[in-house]
C-alpha cells in the first residue's frame, strides 16, 4: 500500500519530459538553434510533428487541429519537407540518426503516401544508421495501405491511443472506438511487423470508478499490449478550451485518482508487466524494459524511453529540439509555421539556452525520475534540504553518502522530489498537472 500524503501531492509540478521544462521557454535567437544544428557531434534523434486528427478529442491537450482541410494539409507536410531539406543540410555528415519518432495529433491523419514521402525526405536529408521507427497511431483511421506503408518502411514500434475500454466513458471524452476496433488495429499492426505496441491508457475519467480501470487494464493485456502509458487525465480547461465539453463534476476526487493509480500498477504487475519509471510499464522483453531493469532508461519528450541520444531534433510545428547547449521551440501555430519555413527562416519561436548549472539538475531529476536514485552535489542538497524535508519525514527517500535513493513507496512523489532540485520552480506561476 502507498501512504496517501495528500499535502505532498497538493502542489502541481511538470512532468519533467526536459529540464529546464517548456514552463521557462522565452524568445531564442535563430541564430542559436542554427550553430547548435551544426555543432553536432553526437549520435541524434529525429521527432517528426503531425498536428493534425481526424477527430478531436475532448480531453486532449496536444498542438493538434482537424484534418479535414486538404489543401491545409498539403501546405504543412510542403513546409514540413522543406524545413528538412533545410535542418538536414546543417548536421554534420557523420553525426548518426539512430531513433525517428512520429508524433502528433495523429501521424496517420495523412495519407500513406504522404508519410513514404517523409520518411524519402529524412532518408535523403539526414545521415540514417538503421533507425528504429515508431509512429503514434489513432486506431480509428488505421486503415489496410497504412499498414502495408508501416511493413514498407520497417516501423518497429507504434502507440495508440485507447484511454478506456468503457462505452460510456467514451462517449463522455468524446473518442468513441470499440473493443473489436482495437483488436483489429491491434491484429494489424502485428502483421505489419510492428513488435513493440504501446497503448496509452488513463485513469481519473468522467463516470470512471476502479473496477472500470481494472476492466480496462485486463483487456490492454488480453489484447498483448507491449507498453502501457497509464496517465491521470490532466483537466485544464482553462489552459485547453475543448476540455470544457467534460464535466468537471463527472471527474473522480484526489483519493479516488490516487486509489486507481495504484490498483492500476498492482494489476499490471499482476499480468506480469514491469513498472517504467512513475507511469510507464512493459513485457519483460522490451526494449523499454530491458532499458529499466539495465539502468538505461532516459526521459524525453515522449515521456520514458530507450533512447539515449543527446540530441534529438524536432520537425515540424511545436516540435523541440534538444541539444546539451539549449532546447529550442518551433512555432506552435501551424499557419505562422509555414510562413516562417516559407520566408527561408528557422521555425524555431522560443527555447532556453542551457548551462552547466541546468546539466547537472537534469541529471539528478532524470536520475529519480528514472531509476529512483541520484547522485548529488553537496551544495545542491543544501538548497534542496528545506524544500526534501517532508519527503524524507515521510520515509519517502533519504541521502547517503551523496546518493538521494527513493524507497519502494515513493513512486507517487517521484515527481514532487524531483522538484525539489529545480531551480525554476520558486518563481513559476505557470500550470501543471496533478502529480498523480
Ligand atoms: S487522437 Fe490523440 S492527438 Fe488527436 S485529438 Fe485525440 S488525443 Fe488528441
Amino acid at each position: 500500500m502507498w501512504p496517501y500524503l495528500p499535502e505532498l501531492l497538493a502542489v502541481p509540478v511538470p512532468r519533467y519530459t526536459s529540464y529546464p521544462t517548456a514552463a521557462e521557454f522565452g524568445p531564442v535567437d535563430e541564430r542559436a538553434y542554427h550553430d547548435a544544428l551544426e555543432d553536432v557531434q553526437s549520435d541524434l534523434s529525429l521527432y517528426v510533428h503531425i498536428p493534425y486528427c481526424h477527430e478531436i478529442c475532448w480531453y486532449c491537450g496536444c498542438n493538434t487541429g482537424a484534418a479535414h482541410r486538404q489543401k491545409r494539409l498539403a501546405a504543412y507536410l510542403e513546409a514540413l519537407q522543406h524545413e528538412i531539406a533545410t535542418v538536414g543540410a546543417l548536421v554534420p555528415p557523420d553525426a548518426r540518426v539512430r531513433h525517428i519518432a512520429f508524433g502528433g495529433g495523429s501521424p496517420n491523419a495523412i495519407a500513406p503516401t504522404d508519410f513514404v514521402r517523409l520518411v524519402d525526405a529524412l532518408t535523403l536529408a539526414f545521415p540514417l544508421t538503421d533507425p528504429v521507427i515508431s509512429v503514434e497511431l489513432d486506431p480509428r483511421s488505421l486503415s489496410e495501405p497504412w499498414g502495408e506503408v508501416l511493413d514498407h518502411v520497417g516501423v518497429q514500434r507504434a502507440s495508440m491511443g485507447v484511454q478506456t475500454f468503457d462505452p460510456a466513458i467514451q462517449q463522455a471524452i468524446g473518442r468513441v472506438q470499440p473493443v473489436e476496433l482495437i483488436e483489429r488495429a491491434t491484429q494489424l499492426l502485428r502483421r505489419s511487423g510492428v513488435t513493440s505496441l504501446n497503448f496509452d491508457l488513463m485513469y481519473g475519467l468522467p463516470g470512471q470508478d476502479l473496477d472500470g480501470l481494472l476492466a480496462s487494464l485486463d483487456t490492454t493485456a488480453r489484447l498483448g499490449a507491449d507498453r502501457i502509458a497509464l496517465f491521470g487525465l490532466a483537466y485544464l480547461p482553462d489552459m485547453f478550451p475543448r476540455q470544457r465539453r467534460i464535466e468537471a463534476t463527472d471527474l473522480p476526487d484526489a483519493v479516488a485518482r490516487f486509489a486507481m493509480m495504484e490498483a492500476g500498477y498492482e494489476r499490471l504487475l499482476a499480468h506480469g508487466y514491469e513498472p517504467v519509471g512513475f507511469d510507464h510499464f512493459a513485457l519483460p522483453d522490451d526494449p523499454l524494459s530491458r532499458a529499466a531493469i539495465s539502468g538505461r532508461l532516459h526521459r524525453n519528450f515522449q515521456g520514458f524511453t530507450d533512447d539515449s541520444a543527446p540530441v534529438t531534433i524536432g520537425l515540424g510545428a511545436s516540435a523541440i529540439s534538444v541539444f546539451p547547449q539549449g532546447i529550442f521551440q518551433n512555432e506552435k501555430n501551424a499557419g505562422r509555421y509555414r510562413e516562417l519555413v516559407g520566408a527561408g527562416h528557422h521555425a524555431t519561436a522560443k527555447g532556453i539556452a542551457r548551462d552547466a548549472d541546468d546539466r547537472r539538475r537534469a541529471r539528478i531529476i532524470t536520475g529519480i525520475l528514472c531509476h529512483g536514485r541520484a547522485r548529488v552535489d553537496g551544495d545542491l542538497l543544501a538548497e534542496a534540504s528545506p524544500r526534501m524535508v517532508r519527503f524524507v519525514e515521510a520515509g519517502l527517500c533519504s541521502v547517503n553518502n551523496g546518493t538521494l535513493t527513493l524507497t519502494g513507496d515513493a513512486l507517487p512523489y517521484a515527481r514532487g522530489i524531483a522538484a525539489c532540485f529545480d531551480r525554476y520552480r520558486v518563481y513559476s506561476t505557470r500550470m501543471f498537472s496533478n502529480a498523480v
